[in-house]
């Protein structure tokens, strides 16, 4: 569920990634398309008008040097100072005309317009058609009143049916006129052409439309012809030489833009894949590779959550492996951690894909089943990993035995939370180790009894002691023969506020676990002989535990209690169990002898449940034995029980103990203990343990109690 997130996070931020790239490159290319159009229309109208202003400059510089050339010609400078030598003329205009390439040249007179001196063949100039006799007239003309024209830029083309003059109008001196041609031939524009760099230069007539063209003004002022040529750069060509930039460019955006997108996405894909690590590290256990303590817990309080949706329960199975130990201190850790491995990968092909396998630390394994049908789901599973653990390791060639424990909670029966389950699923886990190991146990309801009254001792019973919780009841002992009160056994009760009247089966253990049981024992003892003064004539027996017993100023407390309640010492019976002895026998005979010096009786309870119970009966010194009840149960199954009762009974008179029997509920057991020669019974055929006021009445009965209780039965 986590990766899914991480990989669709993943390819999220990758698309996101891509997008600013692509959107780059198209603003690159964009930007390019754009100023590379703009720069190349730029380019082209600055060559456009390079071009028209080169020839715009060279026509004109063609006839300017023209006419330099002519007024420069030095044979021709003498012969302005004397135009009357005509001859003189003529040879010097064809010098001209011949340097100078005029393929027609003309000597007007400005006086009268007279023609002085002509070179060249007339045939060419009246080749040239009628626009140059026209000029040449107007030359005359304009001569002849006397004004100066076509001087220097005023230089004119134009074209007769053959090819292109160049003219040029000239006063030379202040009497003449001349009048050049020189033609504009392919070869001069070729020549042009290679000058200005400007390609294939051509003219046509009159004006044109197109952009390279140079309309060159004529003698009349209008546009006699144009001069055309090819541009020199197209912005076709110019973009189409920047397209190739702006594709390389952007090929290398492209390039870069990939790269760099490359270079992020492993940059995120290495961060994706160091947190999916983290959080791998942090969810799964390095040495197995399951998941872990936390994975578990959250995966199983999923399940909770999801629980009243479903129609299924949850298991919860607690592993622990046996043996383990002993695997670690004969073959070392790294044996150790390979056996933890191999059970790991022995347990999982036994889930299903949902189940959750998880190591919580050590040897202890949690397997969750999201969906068990019913516990059996859960104990059919448990009893394959217990076979799977039976089954030998061989590691490194060496034969390891190890052998799991599993404990099983079922939610929602045995817990809605995951605290509960887990506790259960371990208070089963207990049970099952002690049973023997290598099993699986389901958890039982009571055992979560037992765990709730530890806890309601932990917290509450030290404050039941203070706060006069507890209370005595007291069950009477009756003579075997009369059926008549001997003596009473004082019986602790908790009557706790939201819980009702505790039995101290329930808590006592745990009093004696949690150091409590010494002000409990104390406050006991107190009570029953405060009570006592009520009934002077009666024995009333105070259960001693051991541990109780064996502090060391137990006897000193018992004087002390005796004193303050002003109480018979010889009304006081303490019945101490077997476990009392055990331990520490002498202080515990030494003990009991301070206690008898008192006064005080003592009574070997449970007899017959514990050790060897006779060596107990010669070494020290009781008063009275009491038969445990579970004699007589067995007494009613087996024969064999009731010969044992019968030799106890004995055994005891023989001392010259008394004798009791605990537990006594039918006629039969009552005739055949009395038969036996057992002194006194105690029994729910005589009476239940009654509060103090009941056992008023009952004293005052003074009858058989088993009659009575009869009667009171079948009332
Ligand atoms: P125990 O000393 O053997 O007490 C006898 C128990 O057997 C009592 O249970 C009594 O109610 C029960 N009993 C008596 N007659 C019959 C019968 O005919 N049938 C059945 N089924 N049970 C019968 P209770 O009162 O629950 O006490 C349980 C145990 O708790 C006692 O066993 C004793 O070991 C301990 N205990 C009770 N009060 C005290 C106390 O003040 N101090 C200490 N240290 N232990 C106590
Ligand atoms: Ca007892
Ligand atoms: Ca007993």
């Amino acid at each position: 569920m986590v990766l899914k997130k991480n990989r669709s996070g993943k390819s999220h931020s990758v698309s996101l990634s891509l997008i600013p790239i692509a959107l780059l490159v198209l603003c690159v290319m964009g930007s390019f398309a754009f100023v590379a159009n703009y720069a190349a229309m730029r380019q082209v109208k600055i060559e456009l008008d390079r071009e028209k202003l080169q020839l715009g400059q060279s026509f004109t510089y063609s006839a300017d040097s023209l006419l330099l050339a002519m007024t420069r010609d030095e044979a021709l400078g003498d012969l302005f100072q004397n135009p009357n030598q005509l001859g003189e003329l003529d040879r010097a205009l064809q010098g001209l005309a011949r340097r100078q390439s005029l393929d027609y040249a003309v000597l007007v007179s400005r006086a009268d317009g007279r023609v002085l001196a002509e070179t060249g063949d007339p045939d060419v100039l009246a080749a040239r058609g009628k626009a140059a006799q026209g000029l040449i007239e107007a030359a005359r003309l304009r001569g002849l009143e006397g004004s100066t024209i076509g001087i220097g830029r005023e230089a004119r083309v134009v074209q007769d049916g053959l090819g292109i003059v160049t003219l040029a109008t000239l006063p030379v001196g202040r009497n003449l006129i001349l009048i050049g041609t020189r033609p504009i031939t392919s070869a001069t524009l070729r020549r042009l052409s290679t000058m200005l760099a400007i390609p294939n230069l051509r003219v046509v007539m009159g004006r044109t439309n197109i952009e390279t063209s140079y309309a060159v003004p004529s003698i009349d002022g209008q546009t006699s012809m144009s001069v055309i040529w090819e541009p020199t750069r197209d912005a076709a060509d110019i973009l189409g030489e920047l397209a190739l930039f702006g594709l390389i460019g952007t090929f290398m955006v492209g390039v870069v833009g990939v790269l760099l997108f490359r270079r992020i996405r492993r940059t995120t894909e290495e961060i994706l894949h160091r947190e999916a690590r983290a959080s791998h590290e942090a969810r799964h256990d390095a040495l197995s590779g399951l998941p872990n303590r936390t994975v578990f817990i959250d995966a199983l309080n999923e399940t909770i959550e999801e629980l009243p949706h479903r129609d299924h329960a949850l298991a919860v199975l607690l592993l622990d492996l046996d043996k383990f130990k002993d695997v670690n201190d004969t073959y070392g850790h790294a044996a150790g951690d390979r056996v933890l491995i191999e059970f790991g990968a022995r347990v999982r092909p036994l889930l299903r894909q949902t189940d959750i396998l998880a190591r919580l630390g050590g040897d202890e394994f949690a397997v969750l089943l999201p969906t068990a049908r019913t516990h059996l789901d859960a104990t059919r599973l448990a009893q394959a990993i217990v076979d799977a653990a039976n089954r030998p390791f061989i590691i490194d060639g060496i034969e390891m035995r190890i052998g799991v424990t599993v404990g099983i909670a079922i939610g929602p029966n045995d817990g809605t939370d995951s605290a509960t389950l887990l506790r259960a699923a371990d208070t089963a886990l207990y049970r099952a180790k002690n049973e023997g190991r290598n099993r699986f146990n389901l958890y039982e309801h009571r055992m979560n009894e037992q765990e709730r009254m530890r806890k309601l001792v932990d917290d509450e019973l030290r404050g039941a002691i203070e706060n006069d919780e507890l209370t005595l009841v007291y069950q009477p002992q009756v003579h075997a023969d009369t059926g008549r009160i001997a003596s009473v056994e004082a019986l602790v009760r908790w009557r706790h506020p939201v819980h009702g009247m505790i039995s101290p089966v329930m808590f006592i253990s745990a009093a004696e676990e949690r150091g409590l049981i010494v002000p409990l024992g104390e406050w006991v003892l107190r009570r029953a002989m405060q009570d006592a003064a009520r009934w002077p004539k009666l024995r009333v027996g105070v259960n001693v535990s051991a541990v109780q017993f064996r502090q060391k100023d137990f006897v000193e407390l018992v004087g002390r209690v005796l004193k303050e309640c002003k109480a018979e010492p010889g009304q006081l019976e303490l019945e101490l169990t077997e476990g009392v002895l055990v331990e520490d026998a002498d202080q515990a005979q030494a003990a009991m002898m301070d206690l008898r010096s008192l006064g005080v009786k003592l009574a070997l309870d449970d007899f017959g449940t514990g050790y060897s119970s006779l060596i107990y009966l010669r070494r020290f010194a009781f008063d009275k034995i009491k038969i445990d009840k579970s004699f007589l149960d067995q007494m009613e199954a087996t024969g064999e029980s009731a010969i044992l009762v019968h030799s106890v009974v004995h055994l005891g008179r023989a001392l010259g103990l008394e004798v009791t029997a605990e537990g006594v509920e039918t006629e039969e057991q009552r005739r055949f203990l009395q038969a036996v020669g057992c002194h006194l019974l105690q029994g729910y055929l005589f009476s239940k343990p009654v509060p103090a006021e009941k056992l008023d009445e009952l004293m005052t009965l003074d009858g058989d109690l088993s009659q009575r209780s009869r009667t009171q039965s079948a009332a």
